[in-house]
């Protein structure tokens, strides 16, 4: 499978303008389109394009605390054709989880499956906590959603209840990673280059791998993941991941330093 990484959407966080040196002051949409014999698989897919005609009009609130970029070039609709690619030629979506962020851009793509897991449809459909109600409020619904229920699963490298999607063999595997969101997880991919992880938001910044974050960012983290034990949890498999087989590329959704993953780390 051929992998093409694209920065789908850019942002600008309030925190990162108010306390630079606590947090990013510019984060990216790291996500990936790989050609498969089945056609085109996303793997996350950023805001809408018209999120990124008009960020301000469509997101109210949260762009005051994102600041969208309004950059409709970076829409997944545009990468796509920039490829040389039909939006039609798109048949698997695979969002990490279902924030905007991530996963908005799916209506761009309706002919699509969109994968997910039980726990996080089930969540954003009916979102109970303050913060799953505010994180789900763009949320929208599909027409071809493929809702993986994660019963049983196999061991993948130290993570367990991994899930391969049937149809693409064990080239591509769903690793949960519940914490951020309640069923969040990440997605393993294999190309001729080996094993890359797309981490989603599992963690923020490269340098969680190797040391502990800054305080600013850890109080950051108990504000968004929902789950900051759990969360935290995964952060340690991934390091010792990262450690233990290195040859595994690793890379997250929003740190630009991290962009592109398969040149570098
Ligand atoms: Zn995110």
């Amino acid at each position: 499978m051929k992998i093409h990484e694209v920065n789908a959407t850019s942002m600008c966080p309030i925190g990162g303008k108010l306390l630079p040196k606590a947090f990013p002051s510019e984060v990216i949409c790291h996500c990936l389109i790989i050609e498969s014999e089945e056609g085109l698989i996303l793997i996350d897919t950023g805001l809408s394009l018209e999120s990124l005609h008009e960020p301000q009009d469509r997101l109210g609130l949260l762009n005051l605390m994102l600041d969208v970029q309004a950059e409709p070039e970076k829409a997944m609709i545009n990468q796509i054709r920039k490829l040389g690619f039909s939006p039609r030629d798109v048949r698997h979506i695979i969002p990490t989880h279902l924030d905007n962020d991530h996963c908005e851009g799916i209506i761009d793509f309706p002919l699509a499956k969109v994968h997910t897991s039980m726990l996080e449809i089930n969540n954003a459909r009916n979102p109970i906590s303050i913060n799953a109600k505010a994180r789900y409020r763009h949320f929208h619904e599909h027409r071809n959603w493929k809702i993986h229920p994660f019963t049983q699963g196999e061991n993948w490298f130290g993570f367990k209840g991994v899930k391969a999607i049937d149809s693409l063999k064990d080239e591509l595997l769903l690793i949960p990673l519940y914490g951020h969101t309640p069923g969040h997880f990440g997605v393993a991919v294999k190309s001729d280059q080996g094993w890359l992880l797309h981490a989603g938001d599992a963690y923020y910044d490269r340098k969680e791998l190797s040391a502990n974050p800054p305080l600013g960012m850890k109080l950051f983290m108990k504000m968004v993941h929902e789950n900051p034990s759990k969360a935290q949890e995964n952060v340690e498999l991934l390091k010792k991941l990262h450690t233990k087989q290195p040859e595994i590329k690793i890379m997250c959704s929003h740190d630009p330093s991290e962009y592109p993953c398969l040149c570098q780390h």
